[in-house]
């Protein structure tokens, strides 16, 4: 028998490892940017990929730490390219974010928030009050609006005690020639003038968006994957929901983590496509 590093009540976790790496898939949870697109344009093999699954009948979602459109929004993007998506199918940092303020803050609570229309729109309709002034909350998202004027109001806020929540803790963003700031840095700007202010970050490696695509899918987390093309995000929010993960080796560079590996390492979705079993046949 191989050498193990650790056991947990006598079975190995290569052994563990193994076991769980030879189970059926039968349900999906993708990232979007790096594996279902990249901007406007599909990654190579990802529609054939997701209409094979769709005609299958595999279960898919996606989730993204992308605030920028809502969930209906993020499917009517998917459709357009070719990859079949409904609304309920997509978890993204807004409704993540509206679902925390709802957990802890009462509604007419006054929240400043930086961010695109769909972020915003999403906290009023939620019942929380956009303030300029006397906010109790900063919420964090992209805005490619961003100005000094906005800037001074998450840090005077946050001076004043507010809590910050951030919709994602990404630094960079992959568009079509290159990359963009994202709220990462955004926040850290925020926790550089107000150390005290530690930000609440709610989109991957918070394994929150997961577990609500999980409970969507209704799969068993043995017999589910997370897809995604980054380790420090995508791979270990799935580990920390309990599911097994894949990696698709992009374009885009990730960064490695120490001690996170992921179950496979794929080039193109199309690796996984003959993989994946049906719900009906199930052994
Ligand atoms: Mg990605």
């Amino acid at each position: 028998m191989m050498a193990t590093r650790t056991d947990i009540n006598g079975i190995s976790e290569l052994q563990q490892r193994a076991s769980r790496a030879n189970r059926p898939i039968r349900g999906i949870i993708s990232d979007l940017d790096g594996v279902a697109y990249r901007d406007d344009d599909p990654i190579p093999g990802s529609v054939q990929a997701f209409r094979g699954w769709h005609e299958r009948g595999v279960p898919y979602a996606f989730v993204t730490n992308n605030s920028t459109k809502s969930a209906a929004q993020f499917a009517a993007k998917l459709n357009g390219m070719g990859i079949p998506a409904t609304a309920a199918q997509v978890f993204n940092t807004i409704s993540a974010v509206s679902i925390l303020l709802q957990q802890r803050w009462r509604p007419g609570t006054p929240v400043f928030a930086i961010g695109e229309q769909p972020l915003l729109e999403a906290l009023e309709e939620s019942g929380y009050r956009l303030t300029g002034t006397d906010a109790e909350v900063v919420v964090l998202g992209f805005d490619a609006g961003l100005n000094y004027a906005k800037l001074r109001g998450a840090i005077r806020a946050a001076l004043a005690g507010a809590t910050v929540i951030a919709t994602n803790p990404d630094v960079l963003t992959p568009v079509h020639d290159g990359y963009d700031p994202c709220v990462g840095v955004l926040t850290a700007a925020v926790a550089a003038a107000v150390p005290s202010a530690t930000p609440i970050v709610v989109g991957k490696p918070h394994p929150f968006m997961i577990e609500q695509a999980l409970k969507h899918l209704g799969t068993r987390k043995e017999e589910t994957v997370m897809i995604g093309d980054q380790i420090a995000t995508d791979i270990v929010a799935g580990q920390r929901a309990g599911l097994r993960t894949i990696l698709i080796a992009s374009d885009v560079p990730f960064n490695a983590v120490t001690g996170v590996v992921p179950e496979r390492i794929i080039t193109s979705l199309l690796d996984l496509v003959d993989v994946v079993s049906e719900e009906t046949g199930a052994a």
